[in-house]
């Protein structure tokens, strides 16, 4: 058999890919749904929407969330995904807006972490993922993937690298969309993100324990593909 023949299998699986803020989890993940047929699915872009809503809707004031206001809102928040041929993935939409030039700014990535430690906002969105991976053959990317939204998934990843490196790429792609940021506050995001998504009390961000670590600090596109290949194989015993 060569590598072709099992790098895609017929039977479809879920992939859970779960890790710090800025590990290049979206990159990785896109990749490997293109490389298998699947669907990708940015978990994290949907926790940025109901950021964005929360903003836009009044429901932060001076910088603090009102998560009353915010959890009187979540009936009227529709999220759904649209698949776009440039980019190659699916771009995320509020109530038929599309939202997907609005959810990065370093002004969601301040609320998000807070948002996302909602049980009521994480219960919808947990059972929308679900739904949306009920058929398999998805890679989806976040925080809770492999051990809350998708537990029994077929393969789990869970992708870390140093907090500098990621700060940096993160700091490169704002910088690219023309944004006008400042490296300082990028870092102390990422930090405070990482604490905050590791020490909330619901869904916690952690390691599955059958998950297996990708550390792609110093690893090409083309390298996190040949590991995701071979783990590939290993997970399903060929
Ligand atoms: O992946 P990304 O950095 O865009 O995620 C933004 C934020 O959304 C994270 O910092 C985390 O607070 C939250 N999130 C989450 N659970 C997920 C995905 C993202 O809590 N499954």
């Amino acid at each position: 058999m060569n590598l072709a023949s099992y790098s895609r299998p017929n039977k479809k699986i879920v992939i859970a890919v779960d890790g710090f803020s800025s590990c290049g989890k979206s990159t990785f993940a896109k990749m490997v749904a293109a490389h298998m047929g699947y669907i990708f699915i940015d978990t994290g872009a949907m926790y940025r929407a109901v950021t964005l809503y929360a903003i836009e809707h009044d429901c932060v004031e001076r910088g603090i969330l009102n998560e009353e206001r915010l959890v009187g809102e979540l009936d009227n928040i529709h999220i759904s995904f649209r698949f776009n041929p440039e980019r190659g993935a699916s771009d995320i939409y509020i109530n038929d807006e599309w939202v997907e030039g609005k959810i990065r700014t370093i002004t969601v990535s301040n609320l998000v972490s807070a948002v996302s430690a909602i049980g009521e906002v994480r219960a919808r969105l947990v059972a929308l993922q679900q739904e949306m991976g009920r058929d398999k053959g998805v890679v989806m990317d976040g925080r809770d993937i492999g051990t809350v939204v998708f537990p029994n998934a077929e393969m789990k990843i869970f992708m870390t690298a140093d907090p500098e490196v990621r700060a940096e790429r993160r700091y490169k792609e704002l910088l690219a969309k023309g944004e006008e940021v400042c490296r300082e506050e990028i870092v102390e995001n990422i930090r405070q993100r990482d604490h905050l998504d590791q020490t909330r009390t619901i869904s916690p961000l952690r390691k599955a324990d059958d998950a297996i670590v990708l550390d792609n600090g110093g690893m090409t596109l083309e390298e996190e593909l040949e590991w995701f290949q071979e783990r590939l194989r290993e997970v399903l015993g060929a």
